[in-house]
């Protein structure tokens, strides 16, 4: 990904502003002022390798296992 990190003056309570210079999806070079978020909303998902929105694998499942030496009733962890 490109990114530049421009320092900022002894003034501001920030180090350095982090500025993305290309898109990441399509390599375009973005002039100074341009706006990123405009030109990467014009993108969609399949850009970013994603499925379409609305479109999504198999969520019946639990999206992690289980493991039992954590305590998912909000109490304290058990030892094994
Ligand atoms: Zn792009």
């Amino acid at each position: 990904m490109a990114l530049e990190y421009h320092q900022r003056g002894p003034s501001s309570p920030y180090t350095f502003d982090v500025v993305l210079t290309a898109c990441p999806f399509c390599d375009h070079d973005f002039k100074p002022h341009e706006s990123r978020p405009e030109h990467i909303g014009e993108h969609t998902p399949s850009d970013a390798g994603l499925t379409p929105l609305g479109e999504g694998g198999d969520a019946s499942g639990p999206l992690f296992e289980s493991d039992p030496a954590v305590a998912t009733d909000g109490g304290e962890a058990r030892e094994r």
